[in-house]
């Protein structure tokens, strides 16, 4: 067996981090164990991004179960896959909608938090920018035989670049958003830091007042509670435009800061999303319902592994998993006069650094045999895409 090298920045990472209880950002491959097949349902996703589709993925489990791990991860695969990331936990002060700077507060931390290959630990905006432009140099150098100190070379550059920015000013927003893309540009070519910092400041929403906004760039608008969401997809265009394969948002607790009387204009603001858009969501719950409407296919998740996987029509008419079944037992229905067999299951989960052999579910699961406990059930494929991961059969 032939020892693994982790490189000594990233063990010192995952050091930090597990030692303070909080999942690592970067390096999660090395302690991902027994997660195939987890990590190829997530990658197909990517995929399917990739090739200008979209969609939501929802991952379900309790507290603890291991769901933030697994988006870490993706995280990484998708960044090595040449994606770019952006995140956010969402909080009462980042909300998908909100009208005192909370839905704003959210598209700041995805742009705080952008992330791609190269820069894995977030900030990447100036950095996609400019390798951008050096992309399109290298293009220019290679189609046109010039030279960078060529008299015409910098026009053909500019050409170039301003054909995507203008290819933006048709979409809502899309001219301000060139504008400020094209200030950008010029403080890249004469080296002027003032303009680039100002162009990165209103592209990540940091300027509160138009004023500002006029004054620094001679832009009319800024970034708000209202506009963020356009401005969103302006950039997931601009990244797909410019050579990645896409850009993936990772909300984590979607809808649990949000009270009910928005959380159904968010949910739709969702949906509309994933028509118009080349996004795909990750997407964690612990909200059945929301699950269950926005979703295409569900993930559930046991002591952080998956136990059942599929499209959702399958996992809410057909749930295999007994876990699946007792979690679906709990949804309220909506009509006094009707009552569903609520499955109350026994015990507590384990000790996620003390897990019992075989199915993690065993010591809870009344449809258990004792071979249940000789190894870990292996995925078994019933059939429409739907997985689970259990020894009992119907
Ligand atoms: S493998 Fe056995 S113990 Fe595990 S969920 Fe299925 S029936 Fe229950």
């Amino acid at each position: 067996m032939t020892a693994l090298k982790i490189p000594k920045r990233i063990s010192t990472a995952l050091i930090n981090s597990l030692s303070a209880g909080v999942v690592p950002r970067i390096g999660l491959e090395y302690v991902a164990v027994d997660r195939k097949e987890e990590i190829a349902a997530l990658l197909q996703d990517l995929e399917n991004i990739s090739e200008a589709g979209a969609a939501f993925r929802f991952i379900v489990g309790r507290y603890g179960s291991g769901k933030s791990f697994l988006l870490q991860l993706i995280r990484n695969y998708a960044m090595e896959r040449n994606f770019v990331v952006g995140d956010c936990d969402l909080s009462p002060e980042r909300r998908l909608t909100g009208s005192h700077g909370q839905a704003l507060g959210t598209y700041r931390e995805i742009m705080r938090n952008l992330s791609t290959k190269t820069r894995p630990e977030g900030g990447a905006l100036a950095a996609i920018l400019e390798r951008w432009f050096s992309t399109v140099q290298a293009q220019v150098v290679k189609e046109s035989g010039m030279r960078p100190s060529d008299h015409d070379f910098n026009e053909v550059l500019e050409g170039k670049i301003l054909e995507v920015v203008n290819n933006m000013e048709g979409m809502v927003h899309g001219f301000d958003f060139a504008a400020v893309l094209k200030t950008y540009w010029q403080g890249y070519r004469e080296n002027d830091d003032t303009m680039k910092d100002s162009s990165l400041r209103w592209l990540r929403g940091e300027y509160s007042t138009k004023t500002e906004a006029i004054n620094a760039l001679g832009v009319r608008v800024i970034i708000n509670d209202d506009s963020w969401y356009d401005y969103l997809k302006l950039f997931a265009k601009l990244v797909s435009d410019i050579g990645y394969k896409g850009m993936l948002v990772i909300l984590d607790e979607a809808v649990s800061a949000l009270d009910k009387s928005v959380e159904a204009q968010v949910l739709n603001m969702l949906v509309d999303l994933k028509e118009e858009l080349g996004l795909t969501y990750v997407f964690i719950s612990h909200d059945l319902n929301v699950v269950q409407y926005l979703s295409d296919r569900v993930l559930v998740m046991y002591l952080g592994k998956i136990v059942e996987i599929g499209p959702v029509e399958a996992i809410y008419g057909n749930p295999q998993h007994p876990y699946t079944r007792a979690l679906l037992s709990a949804i309220p229905i909506p009509d006094p006069k009707l009552k569903r067999q609520r499955i109350i299951l026994e015990g507590e989960p384990p000790s996620l650094f003390n897990l019992p052999p075989g199915c993690g579910f065993y010591d809870r699961c009344w449809a258990r045999k004792p071979s249940c406990r000789g190894e870990m059930p292996p995925f078994r494929d019933i059939g429409d895409g739907h997985f689970v991961a259990c020894f009992a059969e119907e």
